[in-house]
């Protein structure tokens, strides 16, 4: 048996199309989509995701602006900042670059964004709005998670859903969507006793745990479907061996690049899942989709909602 691959790219590109035509609809209405993306110091990770976000925006027909504090900058500033950001009314999205330098007091930071600004969906408002289902901002990845599930036409009510991984950004989100869309859902995390029987259990399988290929065949169900949310860098050709031995392709680009990009899930469990995502080319795409449509979603909830709109969470 071999996996049915999904593929993130054509879905993230399906969704950007949607989307284009709603900030279309929204500019000529007089009203076009604004996205402001706070990026403080020079983080090298960062400021590639910023310049792959502020592209994307160019792409959708989204207004975008880029703000790029000093790497010094106080809490205090940057709460100015922020709240400025809050009284713009061409704003709708709000996206403030995690990590924050050690000196900023990250949990006040995203308090202080306004919740239909959220597009991260990180705010306390918007954690409450998803977990007593109301209508609010999910976070980016989790329901890129939740459209390449419902656009491959994977069923998730009545399932055996197990998410490995318990994070605010990415874990807990994922299980709560699962769980609001009716599969029976686990939540494993380094504590967790027998986690391969746990997983063995699972009709989906999402690993959003960032060690590379550590989810090996004996983690999956035959037939299940596994999400891989995993983004690992490895530099080490023997870990690379380990999990690419006889891929030729990958093997060149590890000797060209010195480094590959992993997810959690071994390649072995393509011969084992019914269906799986890759990595890169998976979850990946879907995270800067998914943040554009919030950016959409912003824009039409802060101008006024409709019943069609609220139903739709
Ligand atoms: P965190 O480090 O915040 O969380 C990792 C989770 O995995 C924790 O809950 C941790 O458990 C759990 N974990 C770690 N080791 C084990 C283990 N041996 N067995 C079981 N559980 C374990 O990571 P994130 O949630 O932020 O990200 C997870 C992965 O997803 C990373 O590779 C990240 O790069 C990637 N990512 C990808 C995105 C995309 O767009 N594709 C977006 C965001 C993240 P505990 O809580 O007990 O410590």
């Amino acid at each position: 048996m071999s996996a049915v691959i999904l593929d993130g790219t054509r879905i993230a590109a399906e969704i950007r199309a949607e989307v284009a035509a709603e900030a279309k609809a929204l500019s000529a209405a007089g009203r076009r989509p604004g996205l402001a993306v706070v990026l403080v110091g020079h983080n090298p990770a960062s400021e590639i995701y910023v310049r792959g976000k502020v592209k994307s925006c160019e792409e959708v027909g989204i207004y975008s602006e880029k703000h790029t504090p000093a790497e010094n900058i106080t809490t205090e500033e940057l709460l100015e900042l922020v709240m400025g950001l809050n009284l713009r009314d061409e704003i709708d999205g709000i996206l403030v670059q995690l990590p924050l330098p050690f000196q900023i007091d990250s949990k006040k930071i995203l308090l202080a964004v306004d919740p239909a600004k959220d597009v991260d969906g990180f705010h306390p408002m918007n954690v409450g709005a998803l977990s007593t289902q109301r209508p609010g901002l999910v976070p980016c990845t989790p329901a890129g998670i939740m459209e390449i599930l419902r656009r491959s036409q994977i069923p998730v009510a009545g399932q055996e859903a197990v998410v490995i991984g318990r994070s605010d950004i990415v874990g807990k989100p994922t299980a709560m969507l699962l769980l609001n869309a009716n599969a029976t859902v686990t939540v494993c995390h380094s504590k967790t006793r027998d986690l391969q029987d746990v997983c063995r259990r699972a009709d989906l399988l999402v690993a959003a745990i960032g060690r590379a290929g550590m989810i090996n065949r004996d983690f999956v169900k035959p037939g299940a479907t596994v999400i891989d949310v995993g983004m690992n860098k490895i530099t080490d050709r023997g870990e690379f061996d380990s999990l690419f031995a006889g891929d030729a392709k990958r093997s060149e680009s590890f000797r060209l690049k010195g480094s590959a990009l992993v997810g959690d899930v071994h390649p072995q469990v393509a011969e084992v899942a019914g269906a799986m995502t890759p990595v890169p080319g998976g979850v990946g795409p879907l995270t800067i989709a998914m943040l554009m449509s919030n950016t959409v979603r912003a824009a039409r909830l802060r101008r006024g909602t409709h019943v069609a709109e609220l139903s739709s969470v």
